[in-house]
């Protein structure tokens, strides 16, 4: 009898489930599927999830109005072969659906866009449409294989976001609360290391992962002679000058406001091959003592900046909140989007800032580094869906079927757009109410 109760229970708890959310994401040239589970206040499960890419080697880079056919093209399909494989039914339909609003080149925005709003009328469920930057942040709370063991991180945390889009070192003190302490005054990390690795030679859909793995093939007594040698000025062996961009005479040590910037890679780049290599085709040694330092100056020049960030918004054991003047323990440190995925960032992160203590108490504590897995830091539709899931379930609200793309949407605007709506109670309940296997 016993034991006829507790197999019932097993069961039940077995096929115990959350609310199921379906998510697409289409703000660049990848069209991506995704189907989330999340029991209330717990990290969101993966079911499932897919992406196509739109192949723009043959264009030297992606064209707007490529990527927007490409989108409109495949994901009506992707979804239905997505949607059958993962028995999604009109009957068996996901409880919310979360798509990328913005920020993102228009035309791919709005191919996923339009076609969440069709499932959200045609299924009768909730759209949350999600900022894109806030997905590469939150995409960090999912549990990452290769840090099993450490928690999420908590708010408030630090992130470094970079990708072929955006650079910003962000301070998240709510999902919502975000301040934003440096962004790119010219072209974004991502956009920078794909354009300079084109300058040295390299052609594919994912440059910047060609580049590290040809850094990484450089036998390492080649790579420790080229760390000894100093490129701020080109009175070296190669004659290749690469200097730290924002640090020269004329620029305060601690500016007014903290900025990336890139331009200068691409340009000293530009002129050392016009001045050495006009017409001739780069050497090995030269591509890969150049393909070295340009990866080793960029994610210097982030560092050079998050230090600068650390002294100006505190004094390296705390930040300090500008609305209230108190300082602020920071125990997390996400780093996330395309270029988060490079192991050498990661590692030289880790090593610049972990001696570090953001602690407001002072104590030497180091900071916790979270960095999604790497098939998780380029666009995907799991983050979008992690995001959104968070959205709806803290503040209780789900998007106007209205809402149009958003270009240009500042990390610290996302509830300004005037089209959130707030959930009725009975709505939120019923989707939020743990499902057993009966109700499956
Ligand atoms: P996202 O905009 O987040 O989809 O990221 C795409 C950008 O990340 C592109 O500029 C890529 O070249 C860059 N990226 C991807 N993998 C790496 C890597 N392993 N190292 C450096 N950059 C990378
Ligand atoms: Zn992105």
């Amino acid at each position: 009898m016993l034991g006829g109760y507790v197999l019932k229970r097993k069961a039940a708890l077995i096929g115990r489930r959350g609310y199921r959310a379906l998510a697409l994401e289409s703000s660049c040239d990848d069209s991506c599927i995704a189907l989330l589970e999340k029991l209330p206040g717990e990290v969101p499960r993966v079911i499932d999830q897919e992406k196509k890419t739109l192949n723009s080697v043959a264009f030297g880079g992606i064209v707007p109005t490529e990527a927007h056919n490409f989108h409109q093209s495949h994901i009506a399909n992707l979804t239905s072969d997505f949607c059958r494989r993962n028995g999604i039914t009109p009957s068996n339909p996901p409880d919310i659906l979360c798509c990328t609003r913005g920020p993102g080149m228009t035309g791919s925005v709005s191919a996923g866009l339009q076609f969440a709003k069709g499932l959200s009328l045609g299924w009768n469920r909730p759209l949350v449409g999600v900022h894109h930057m806030l997905g590469h942040i939150l995409v960090a709370k999912l549990s990452k294989s290769e840090q099993k063991h450490i928690p999420e991180p908590k708010y408030p945390f630090l992130s470094l976001l970079c990708s072929g889009g955006h650079t910003l070192l962000v301070l998240l003190r709510s999902i919502i609360d975000h301040q934003i302490l440096a962004d790119t005054q010219d072209i974004a990390v991502g956009d920078a290391i794909d354009k300079c690795a084109r300058e040295i030679g390299f052609r594919g859909n994912m440059i910047g992962k060609e580049l590290e793995k040809f850094v990484d093939s450089i036998p390492s007594d080649l790579k420790e002679s080229f760390q000894n040698i100093r490129t701020n000025n080109s009175d070296n062996k190669f004659k290749f000058q690469l200097a730290l961009p924002l640090r020269g005479p004329k620029h305060k040590k601690i500016p007014d406001t903290v900025t990336f910037s890139f331009t200068s890679f691409l340009s000293s780049l530009r002129a050392y091959k016009e001045k050495h290599f006009k017409g001739l085709e780069i050497d090995l040694l030269t591509k890969q003592f150049l393909a070295y330092k340009i990866q080793e100056v960029i994610f210097d020049h982030i560092l050079d900046r998050i230090n600068i960030c650390l002294l100006k918004y505190g004094n390296n054991k705390k930040l300090y909140d500008q609305a209230s003047g108190e300082t602020i323990g920071i125990k997390d440190f996400v780093c996330s989007g395309g270029v988060a995925s490079n192991r050498r960032l990661r590692q030289k992160l880790c090593a610049d800032l972990n001696s570090k203590s953001l602690r407001s108490d002072g104590q030497n504590e180091k900071l916790t580094f979270h960095f999604p897995d790497i098939s998780l830091c380029t666009d995907n539709a799991v983050m979008i869906g992690v995001a959104g899931m968070e959205i709806f379930e803290q503040l209780e609200v789900k998007s106007d079927l209205s809402v149009v793309p958003i270009r240009k949407w500042p990390l610290n605007e996302i509830m300004s757009t005037g089209d959130w709506i707030e959930l009725q109670e009975e709505e939120f309940k019923r989707i939020m109410a743990v499902k057993g296997t009966d109700d499956i």
